[in-house]
C-alpha cells in the first residue's frame, strides 16, 4: 500500500487507524449488511453512531453540560454569517483580526449591516503575530477570535478573557489541546483539518446564547433548530459524523487530548528547531511568541522563490505533499495536525537539513 506524507492544510491527513476501521466497516457496518452511508439517519444503527460521536466529544474535550454539540454543514465559512445572525443583539460586535479567516468573518458581519469593531489587528505585519493584550469591551454583543491562523502559522497561547461572550473559530486547531470552557461561549470548526472529512461543521455553543436569535432568521440558519432536534432536523452529514466518531475514538486511544497535545508539541519543536538552527537559511513567518503547533509557515532566506520551488519539488520526490505555502505568504507551509506522525515530520526535517547544507 502507498501512503503519502500529507502536509496539506485541509482537507488533510486522517489517522491511518481511522481510515482502516472505516474501510473494514465500509460494506457491512456492524453486521447490518449496510454501509453506514446507506443507513437512514432515523435508524437505531445511525443514532448510535451520532450519539456516540457526541458523547466521546463531550468526554474527551470536557464540554460542560450547558453547551450543545451541534453538527451543521456549509463549512466554517457559513458560520461567519450564521454567528452574527444568531448572536447579534443590535449592539457592537468586536473582532481581533489575525488573518484571512478573521477578515472573512468580519466581512460577513458587515454585510448584515451590523456595528463591527476591530479591536486588534496584525494586518500591518502580514499577520505574523497574535496581538498582545487584546481587550474586548464588556458590553459587546460578542467577541470573536480565530484561535489558529492556518495560513500564517500563528496561534493564541491563551484566549483573551472577556465579559462579552467569546466566539472562537478553531477550524485548524480543534481537539489539539484542552479548552478552558469558562473562557469560551462558542467554538466552531470545519471538520476537515483536525476532525474528519469535509462536509461537516462542528459547533459547540452555550445553550443560553441560542435564545438571542431574531424572528427573521430562517429555520436552518438557527442554532436552536439543531439543538432542539439533536442535529437531526434534516439529514445531517452522516458519514462525516461517523468519521468524526472514529477520530474521537483514535484520540482516546492516544491517551486523550493532553497526550495528543504533547505529541503535537514534540512535532512542532522538531520543525521549529530545524528552522531556528539553520543559520538563517529558513525563516519562520510567525514571530516566535505566536508560533502555531498546527501550521508551520516558513520561507527560504530572502524569500528565494527559486530555492523554495526546488525544495517543494524535492519533497514530492520523497512522497511529501501539500508543502506549498499560501500565496499571501509564499514559501512553504507544513500542516502538522493531530494525524501527522513524528516520523512524517522527521522526514521533512531531514530533507530541510540536507537541502540547506547543499544550497547555503
Ligand atoms: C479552513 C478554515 C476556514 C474555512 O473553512 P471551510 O470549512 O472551508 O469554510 C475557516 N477558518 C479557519 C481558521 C480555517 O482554517
Amino acid at each position: 500500500m502507498h501512503r503519502a506524507i500529507n502536509f496539506g492544510a485541509g482537507p488533510s491527513a486522517i489517522p491511518l487507524d481511522v481510515l482502516r476501521e472505516a474501510q473494514e466497516q465500509f460494506l457491512d457496518f456492524n453486521g447490518s449488511g449496510l454501509s453506514i452511508m446507506e443507513a437512514s439517519h432515523r435508524s437505531k444503527l445511525y443514532e448510535d453512531v451520532h450519539n456516540g460521536a457526541i458523547a466521546l466529544m463531550r468526554e474527551l474535550y470536557a464540554i460542560p453540560e450547558d453547551y450543545d454539540v451541534l453538527f451543521l454543514q456549509g463549512g466554517a465559512s457559513l458560520q461567519f454569517a450564521m454567528i452574527p445572525m444568531n448572536l447579534s443583539l443590535g449592539g457592537k460586535i468586536q473582532f481581533a483580526d489575525t488573518g484571512v479567516w478573521s477578515s472573512k468573518a468580519i466581512k460577513e458581519a458587515k454585510i448584515q449591516g451590523l456595528n463591527v469593531e476591530i479591536v486588534a489587528s496584525s494586518k500591518e505585519s502580514t499577520y505574523d503575530h497574535i496581538p498582545e493584550n487584546i481587550v474586548f469591551d464588556d458590553d459587546a454583543d460578542y467577541a470573536y477570535i480565530t484561535s489558529n491562523n492556518t495560513i500564517y502559522g500563528t496561534q493564541y497561547k491563551n484566549y483573551p478573557s472577556t465579559k462579552a461572550p467569546l466566539v472562537v473559530d478553531a477550524s485548524s486547531d480543534i481537539f489539539s489541546y484542552p479548552i478552558d470552557w469558562s473562557k469560551v461561549d462558542m467554538m466552531f470548526a470545519g471538520a476537515q483539518k483536525n476532525a474528519g472529512p469535509s462536509g461537516l461543521t462542528i459547533v459547540i455553543i452555550k445553550k443560553s446564547l441560542q435564545s438571542r436569535v431574531k424572528e427573521s432568521v430562517p429555520t436552518m440558519l438557527r442554532y436552536s433548530t439543531y439543538s432542539a432536534e439533536n442535529s437531526l432536523y434534516n439529514t445531517p452529514p452522516t458519514f462525516g459524523i461517523y468519521m468524526l466518531g472514529l477520530t474521537m475514538k483514535w484520540i482516546k486511544k492516544q491517551g486523550g487530548i493532553k497526550a495528543v497535545q504533547a505529541n503535537n508539541e514534540k512535532k512542532a519543536k522538531l520543525l521549529y528547531d530545524a528552522i531556528d538552527n539553520s543559520n538563517g537559511f529558513y525563516v519562520g513567518h510567525s514571530q516566535k511568541s505566536s508560533r502555531s503547533m498546527m501550521n508551520v509557515s516558513f520561507n527560504i532566506k530572502d524569500k528565494n522563490a527559486e530555492l523554495e520551488g526546488k525544495l517543494i519539488k524535492l519533497s514530492t520526490q520523497r512522497d511529501m505533499i501539500g508543502l506549498k505555502g499560501h500565496r499571501s505568504v509564499g514559501g512553504l507551509r507544513a500542516s502538522i495536525y493531530n494525524a501527522m506522525s513524528i516520523e512524517g515530520v522527521q522526514a521533512l526535517v531531514d530533507l530541510m537539513q540536507e537541502f540547506a547544507n547543499e544550497n547555503r
